[in-house]
């Protein structure tokens, strides 16, 4: 039953051309970098969905720094792409899937060499002032003080979108032009509840798309909007893919 559907799922991808993959947390859990809904020990002490709403930002910026930005910073140091973000450049390099949208702010999937990212919620790799908006790095700012500040005097965060915030208007609308244009929508490790990105699958469904969604647990487009679900961990799913894959590609 399981092999059958990591064969459908195969055969639609070797079969596609302008695939887009929607990712959000959970594909880089098995990087160690745990999502914020559901169980995971960095978060069991604090709720990061309270901390990550510009609210709080705003009226508890040292709070925020020291709970939520640098301990992802910390993550971030160590981790490297799994099998999930691997597998997905593969499918770029068989010429099979266009773009990554990505939810996420780990920079994962250009570290395992996808070249089309779109990074829905900003980047943590990247700081922005909140008086003037200039962007500068990581290693360029000194970390003597939480926040950081800036020269112009008011304090630094992560280039992250926090809830609370729009979604950039020029990505969300490519973003929405590649979900009606795809013809295979990989949706992997995304709760599929936060909005706009949510939508996305929508969209590439109703434009006829197949959508592969890969995830343990079921979510709202499991048996409603997606064709086939594999209910598994990321990586483990996009190993089975492509190796089924490439059994095909060979005429096995
Ligand atoms: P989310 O709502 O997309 O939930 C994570 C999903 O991952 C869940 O549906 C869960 O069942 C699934 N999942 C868990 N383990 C998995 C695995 N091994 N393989 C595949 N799927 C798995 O995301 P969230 O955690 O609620 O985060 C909300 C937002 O916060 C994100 O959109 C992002 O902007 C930010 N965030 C980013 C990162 C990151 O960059 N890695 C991590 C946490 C949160
Ligand atoms: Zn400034």
């Amino acid at each position: 039953m399981y092999s059958s559907l990591i064969d459908q799922a195969a055969e639609a991808c070797v079969q596609a051309t302008k695939g887009v993959a929607l990712t959000g947390a959970g594909i880089s859990v098995e990087s160690g970098i745990p999502p914020f809904r559901g169980k995971g020990g960095l978060w069991e002490k604090i709720d990061p969905m309270k901390y990550a709403h510009i609210d709080m930002l705003v009226n508890n910026p040292v709070e925020v720094w020291e709970v939520l930005f640098l301990g992802i910073a910390e993550l971030l140091t160590t981790a490297v792409p799994n099998a999930g973000h691997l597998g997905l450049q593969r499918l770029e390099q068989m010429g099979i899937l266009q773009t990554i949208i990505t939810q996420n702010v780990d920079g994962l999937h250009q570290k395992a060499g996808s070249s089309d990212v779109i990074e829905f919620h900003g980047t943590h790799a990247m700081l922005r002032c909140m008086g003037c908006h200039v962007r500068s790095d990581w290693q360029s700012v000194s970390m003597d003080r939480i926040p950081p500040v800036c020269p112009c005097g008011a304090y630094l965060r992560p280039d992250v979108v926090m809830f609370g915030e729009p979604i950039d208007v020029g990505l969300l609308r490519r973003s929405q032009i590649l979900a009606a244009n795809c013809d295979v929508m990989l949706v992997i490790g995304t709760s599929a509840t936060v909005e706009p990105a949510a939508y996305l699958p929508l969209i590439a469904k109703d434009r006829g798309a197949f959508i592969i969604e890969i995830n343990p647990e079921p979510t709202p487009l499991t048996n409603r909007i997606s064709d086939i679900t594999l209910l598994g961990p990321a990586g483990e799913m996009m190993d089975r893919i492509v190796a089924a894959m490439d059994k095909r590609r060979a005429g096995a």
